[in-house]
C-alpha cells in the first residue's frame, strides 16, 4: 500500500523524500497546481517575488547539506546577517545568523526537492480516518504535512491524533509586494516592523533575489490580514502608506500584488519535532518547532525516518 503524503511544502517533500530513498512507496499528494506551499510566489513583470517565507536559515548538519546542494547548483545563495528594525520613527540594526534567499524564488528548491519522486498536484485530500484510510483508501501510513488548521478539517475533531493538532490559533498575514521605477529607499535589506498596527516586515526583493530590481514585498499584522481576508486587495493602500510612513518611498508604484495566506504562523511553539499515532498517522510541519523554513524540513526529514523504521520488515 505505501505511504500517503498530503501536502507538497518543504515538510512533506521532505518525508516524501526520506521515504523514498528507503524504498518504501509513496504518492505526495497537492491541492495546489505546483510545490511549495508557503515557500511559494508568483512572476510579475517577468520575475519571480516571494509572497511567503522572507528568507530561511540553517542550523541543522543535515539540513546544511540540502542547502549547500542548492547553493552549488546556483537555487541558494546567502542573503545577509543584518536585518533593520524599524519602530515608529526610530531605525536600528540586529545582526543575526546567516539569512539564506533563492535568486529564482524559494519554491524552486521543494521543486529541486522533490526531483525524482511523483507529485499528484491539485489534489485536494478531503478525509483521513483511522486505519488509516485516505479518501476511503487504505495507507500503510499517512503523513498530513501541513498548519494545524488544515490537518484538523482532514481528521475532524474526534479523531485522536485531532487533539494533537488542536489548541493553538495561526496567525493569518497578507504578502503585498510592489515595483517601482527606480530605487527610492536606502539599503535596508528587510526590516522587521515592530509595534506598527499595518506591517511587520519589509524585504527588499531585488537586493534578495541579487537582481536588484526596485521591489519590495511587504508582511501585514493579523489584525490587518483578517480586516482584509475576503478582499486582500484592500490591504494594498494602508501598506503604501506604512511604506511611505516607514521608508519615504512616495512615488506610486508601477504594479501591486496582494497574498493573502490564511494560516502564516503559528502562536508559539511545540518541543516535539513531529507526531506519529499507533495508527499510523503522522502530522508534521512548522508547527512542529518554531515555525519556520527549517523546522518545517527538519520535522518532514525526521518523520520520514520514524516511519521507515516502523515500517521495516521486522
Ligand atoms: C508571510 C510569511 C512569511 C514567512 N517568513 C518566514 C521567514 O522569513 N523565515 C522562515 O524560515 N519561515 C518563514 N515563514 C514560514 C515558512 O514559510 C514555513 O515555515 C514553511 O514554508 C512551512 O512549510 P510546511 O511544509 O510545513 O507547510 P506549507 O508550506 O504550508 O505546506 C503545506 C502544503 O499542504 C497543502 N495542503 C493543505 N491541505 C491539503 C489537502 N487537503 N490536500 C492536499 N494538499 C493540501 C498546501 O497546499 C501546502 O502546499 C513565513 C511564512 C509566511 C506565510
Amino acid at each position: 500500500m505505501g505511504v500517503v503524503v498530503v501536502g507538497a511544502g518543504i515538510a512533506g517533500t521532505a518525508c516524501a523524500v526520506e521515504l523514498t530513498a528507503a524504498g518504501v512507496p509513496v504518492r505526495l499528494l497537492e491541492q495546489a497546481g505546483e510545490v511549495g506551499g508557503r515557500m511559494g510566489g508568483h512572476v510579475v513583470a517577468g520575475r519571480p517575488v516571494d509572497l511567503g517565507a522572507a528568507y530561511f536559515t540553517v542550523r541543522d548538519p543535515d539540513f546544511e547539506q540540502v542547502v549547500r546542494r542548492w547553493e552549488a547548483a546556483g537555487l541558494a545563495r546567502p542573503w545577509t546577517t543584518e536585518l533593520a528594525v524599524l519602530r515608529s520613527g526610530t531605525r536600528d540594526r540586529a545582526p543575526g545568523p546567516q539569512r539564506w534567499a533563492a535568486p529564482g524564488g524559494l519554491g524552486g528548491l521543494v521543486a529541486e526537492l522533490a526531483t525524482g519522486l511523483t507529485v499528484e498536484l491539485g489534489h485536494e485530500v478531503r478525509r483521513v480516518g483511522p486505519g488509516p484510510v485516505v479518501d476511503g483508501e487504505p495507507a500503510d501510513a499517512v503523513v498530513l504535512a501541513m498548519p494545524d488548521p488544515q490537518a484538523l478539517r482532514l481528521l475532524g475533531p474526534d479523531h485522536p491524533a485531532a487533539a494533537r493538532a488542536a489548541g493553538r490559533e495561526w496567525r493569518p498575514a497578507i504578502a503585498v509586494a510592489a515595483g517601482w521605477p527606480a530605487r527610492e529607499w536606502a539599503d535596508l535589506p528587510a526590516a522587521f516592523v515592530n509595534d506598527h498596527p499595518v506591517l511587520t516586515m519589509i524585504a527588499d526583493d531585488g537586493d534578495r533575489r541579487g537582481d536588484r530590481a526596485p521591489v519590495l514585498v511587504a508582511h501585514t499584522t493579523a489584525d490587518v490580514a483578517r480586516a482584509h481576508e475576503a478582499d486582500p486587495d484592500g490591504a494594498i493602500g494602508l501598506v503604501l502608506d506604512a511604506l511611505r510612513e516607514l521608508l519615504g518611498v512616495h512615488t506610486p508604484p508601477m504594479w501591486t500584488l496582494a497574498h493573502h495566506w490564511p494560516y502564516a504562523s503559528p502562536d508559539g511553539t511545540r518541543d516535539e519535532p513531529f507526531h506519529l499515532t499507533a495508527d499510523g498517522i503522522g502530522l508534521a510541519g512548522d508547527g512542529w518547532g518554531s515555525p519556520r523554513v527549517e523546522t518545517a524540513w527538519r520535522s518532514g526529514h525526521l518523520l520520514g525516518r520514524a516511519l521507515v523504521e516502523r515500517l521495516r520488515p521486522s
